[in-house]
């Protein structure tokens, strides 16, 4: 590690006076001055930064920029050591209340400034130690181990968000369930680890036909989620179409036959206007994925709320056909 250090001084001296002073300790490889708090976040914007030296000059100067430090994620656990005279008590405990982690005077010891320097920044670099570890474990904690995708609690998370969003600002939003055909059939010939192989192949072939603003989940097994944000019913059926292609071209790819693996697709749409929750929008997909197997796999299939209206043939000129369903 190789540390630098943020002085911040109003006032000239002591700013020469500390820079020396945190230069003789000899930790830190670059020693920065700043005059001013705004140009203490322009710098800490432009590099990074491990600790900051604040010399408090007066009680009434402003200190809205130390504010503005601390409520920024990238910068809220930077250790802030404040610079006092000798005898300033109100400064001292003043610059400690607003977040400072230790406080010094001019006539502290180059020894022991060392010594509380190399404290903070131990327990500093501990920090973000932590943080990133935490983060990594969140990350683990949502996503499937085998196909790098989302997992079933991303998707509960996700999906529970977007109909939360969609009822707030009736943003409509499609739910697809995919289920691999006949899958159980290739772990029987090629056994289960070729199996894992075949479906992180499905996962990437998924991943990459979806767009962006698409959360693309393994719904567990053999058995994928996509949730299309801000998409209509005919997004989500175009997006079907694109799925299967995908599916024929990996097939093509590893049997040399487009229908060697397929999937069989169910879509239900969400509005916001109708009273359906997380679970009744997978149970909409999953009764249309189920209609999908029934009527012959690979294939796509929508669910339809509307009960009143007779059937609608629909024809969206995909390569692949899809048939309304009505509510069950
Ligand atoms: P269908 O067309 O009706 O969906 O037939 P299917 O064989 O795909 O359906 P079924 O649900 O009977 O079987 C799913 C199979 O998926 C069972 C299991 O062997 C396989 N499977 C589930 N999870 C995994 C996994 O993590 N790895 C592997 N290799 N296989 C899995
Ligand atoms: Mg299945
Ligand atoms: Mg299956």
């Amino acid at each position: 590690m190789t540390p630098t250090a943020l002085i911040i001084s109003t006032k000239n001296p002591p700013r020469g006076a500390l820079e020396t002073k945190i230069n003789k300790t000899g930790i830190f490889k670059k020693t920065l001055v700043c005059e001013s708090g705004a140009a203490a976040i322009a710098v800490l914007q432009k590099q990074s930064i491990d600790m900051i030296f604040w010399a408090f000059g007066s009680l009434n100067e402003s200190t809205e920029w130390l504010d503005a430090i601390q409520i920024n994620p990238a910068w809220t656990d930077l250790p802030l050591l404040i610079f006092t005279k000798e005898g300033e008590q109100e400064k001292r405990l003043r610059g400690l209340e607003l977040g400072a982690c230790d406080s010094v005077t001019f006539v502290t010891s180059t020894e022991e400034l060392r010594a509380r320097i190399r404290g903070h920044l131990k327990r500093s670099q501990q920090i973000i130690h932590l943080r990133a570890r935490r983060a990594e474990l969140s990350q683990m904690a949502l996503s499937d181990p085998l196909t790098g995708l989302g997992n079933r609690a991303s998707f509960d998370l996700r999906l529970g968000q977007e109909v939360s969003r969609s009822r707030r600002s009736g943003s409509t939003f499609a739910l697809m369930l995919i289920d691999l055909d006949h899958f159980k059939w290739f772990n029987d010939c090629y056994g289960h680890q070729a199996g894992d192989t075949i479906l992180k192949s499905v996962a990437k072939a998924i991943d990459a036909t979806a767009r962006d603003a698409d959360v693309a989940c393994r719904y567990g097994g053999e058995e994928f989620a996509i949730i299309l944000t801000n998409s209509t019913s005919i997004n989500a059926q175009k997006l079907a179409g694109r799925l299967h292609k995908a599916l024929a071209e990996l097939s093509q790819k590893l049997w040399q036959n487009d229908n060697a693996m397929t999937a069989s697709i169910g879509l239900t749409c969400f509005d916001g206007s109708r009273l359906a929750d997380s679970g009744e929008l997978i149970s909409e997909a999953d009764s249309a994925l189920y209609q999908a197997k029934h009527n012959g796999r690979n294939r796509t299939e929508i669910f339809e709320p509307i009960i009143t209206e007779p059937p609608i043939l629909r024809d969206f000129n995909l390569d692949h056909q899809v048939t309304p369903l009505h509510a069950m």
